[in-house]
């Protein structure tokens, strides 16, 4: 089979980190144009949009890296053209735009799929599976980072469909979604937004999952150690998921870990998705931040500068 000609659009953090050297290492794919305003890959035919991009350049599908809010109105432009369409996370900003994006894919037979990279890190399917028959208890997920570490200049992450907190939180949502046996759903929330800003720096969301409590901490400005965890306690002990699922520990097991392929594995599904004609959107993860949204007790707090 010929690869499969590539446009990435949004060259920045992700884009740099991640995508480009799971695309340069992947042969299913090969990267025949970008577009970005700012960002350059030398060698590789740049345009400013995704527009420009797709009429003027022969291509079979792109990849999005751009911010959640725009996203929608990109992925409609190249399925509108037949081009399959991959999302980074947040898929999009709202429910709709993304139920939206699907019945587009659909009546164009083109692939869309909605990544969750943090479901590729090592520890989710193992964790996944030792779940499955056990009957859960409790679960606590922590989710803290430092947001001028990891994200410095990005604006638009506290801005309207930023997503602020829930950006990185949103990871573990699709971890907790994919490895519990039961669906979760939102009680209560409380979320803290800066002055003058529309998106969280921090929320506590109290969850059910069955029977079992399921407490959420999302903190955009933890200093000194990063924390990415999820516990869950289950009839037969507790199961710890470390540094975004990268690493597992079972009750009375040592912590298990393995190098990172989040986004070699997300190619390689992205390029099955596209053989079989199938799409992937599971839009769990972003339900409960919807809902979290709906419910939250919100308090204002003093004025962030990222
Ligand atoms: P970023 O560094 O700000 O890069 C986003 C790029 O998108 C920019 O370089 C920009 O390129 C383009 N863009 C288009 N419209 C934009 C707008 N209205 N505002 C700002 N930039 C715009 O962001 P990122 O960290 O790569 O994150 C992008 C997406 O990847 C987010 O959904 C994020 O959740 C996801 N993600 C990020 C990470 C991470 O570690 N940073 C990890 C996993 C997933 P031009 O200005 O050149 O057009």
């Amino acid at each position: 089979m010929e690869p499969v000609r590539l446009g990435l659009v949004g060259i920045g953090k992700i884009a740099r980190d991640q995508h480009l050297p799971a695309i340069a290492a992947d042969g299913d794919f090969v990267l025949a144009a970008y577009a970005s305003r700012h960002g350059r890959i030398d060698g590789v035919q740049g345009y400013h949009d995704i527009t420009e991009m797709a009429a003027a350049c022969p291509l079979d599908a792109v990849s999005l890296c751009t911010p959640p809010d725009g996203r929608y109105q990109q992925a409609l432009t190249a399925i509108r053209v037949g081009l399959h369409v991959m999302l980074e996370k947040p898929p999009a900003v709202t429910l709709s735009h993304i139920a939206a994006l699907e019945q587009a894919a659909r009546e164009a037979g083109v692939t869309l799929f909605a990544t969750w990279h943090s479901r590729e890190a090592a520890g989710v399917a193992p964790a996944r599976a030792w779940l499955a028959d056990r009957t859960i208890t409790a679960v606590r997920i922590d989710w803290r980072e430092d947001i001028r570490r990891w994200h410095p200049g990005q604006e638009w992450i506290l801005g309207p469909g930023g997503f602020g907190v829930f950006d990185p939180g949103i990871n573990a949502l699709s971890i907790a979604t994919e490895i519990l046996p039961h669906e979760l759903f939102v009680e209560s929330a409380t979320m803290d937004v800066p002055e003058g800003r529309a998106s969280p720096l921090a929320a506590s969301i109290a969850m059910r999952c069955g029977d079992a409590p399921v407490q959420v901490e999302f903190d955009f400005l933890q200093t000194g150690p990063q924390t990415w965890s999820i516990e869950v306690d289950t009839d037969a002990g507790t199961l710890r998921l470390a540094m975004g699922g990268s690493i597992l520990q079972l009750p009375g097991e040592d912590e298990t870990t393995q190098p990172d392929r989040e986004y070699p594995r997300l190619y390689a599904r992205f390029s099955e998705l596209i053989a079989a004609g199938r799409s992937d959107v599971d839009v769990r993860p972003l339900r409960l931040v919807s809902d979290t949204f709906l419910i939250a007790d919100r308090r204002v707090t003093e004025p962030f500068a990222v």
